[in-house]
């Protein structure tokens, strides 16, 4: 006889993003004031990009170019929040629950550590999770390379995915 256990797949996604004085710094689609944003075709949230790759890698859904391909007008500008919702409901419609998320941030400047809560809730609210289910840690790159020069941030995202046997 065998007892059927629930199915737990891990996910990590990677994004990066060049830094521009013209440009808002959004993270977890917070608005975080600075005088340098990141630079893209949506709006470089790298956080949110980072984690839709973890989502889907977990899922094996694809990843986030494939949904949303930046040659696509559409995607001017876009919400990076907004496109978060939708690959967490493909995630849900596939009857994966999100355990948890946990979030390295590598930026230089300025000092994340007071939005840190704000930008959990909102990763958490967009993952419909309780926002002790999702942890940002950031980091400097101690000046060094060039996000050490502020020419770009980058995240890394792990996640855990759990599914009913059936
Ligand atoms: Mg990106």
């Amino acid at each position: 006889m065998s007892i059927m256990k629930d199915e737990l797949r891990t996910g990590l996604g990677f994004d990066s993003h060049r830094m521009s004085s013209t440009r808002p710094l959004i993270l977890a689609g917070i608005t975080i004031p600075s005088d340098k944003g990141l630079d893209g075709r949506s709006d470089a949230d790298v956080l949110c990009h980072a984690l839709i790759d973890a989502l889907l890698g977990a899922a094996h859904l694809g990843n986030i170019g494939q949904l949303f391909p930046d040659t696509d007008p559409v995607y001017e500008n876009a919400d990076s929040l907004t496109l978060l919702r939708r690959v967490v409901r493909l995630i849900l419609t596939h009857e994966w629950t999100i355990e948890n998320i946990d979030a390295v941030l590598i930026l230089e400047r300025p000092k994340i550590g007071p939005y840190l809560p704000e930008m959990e809730q909102s990763l958490a609210a967009a993952c419909s999770i309780h926002p002790d289910r999702v942890s940002i840690k950031p980091k400097t790159n101690e000046g060094l390379d060039a996000i050490g020069r502020r020419e770009g941030a980058a995240a890394l995202v792990s996640c855990l995915l759990s599914r009913k046997a059936k």
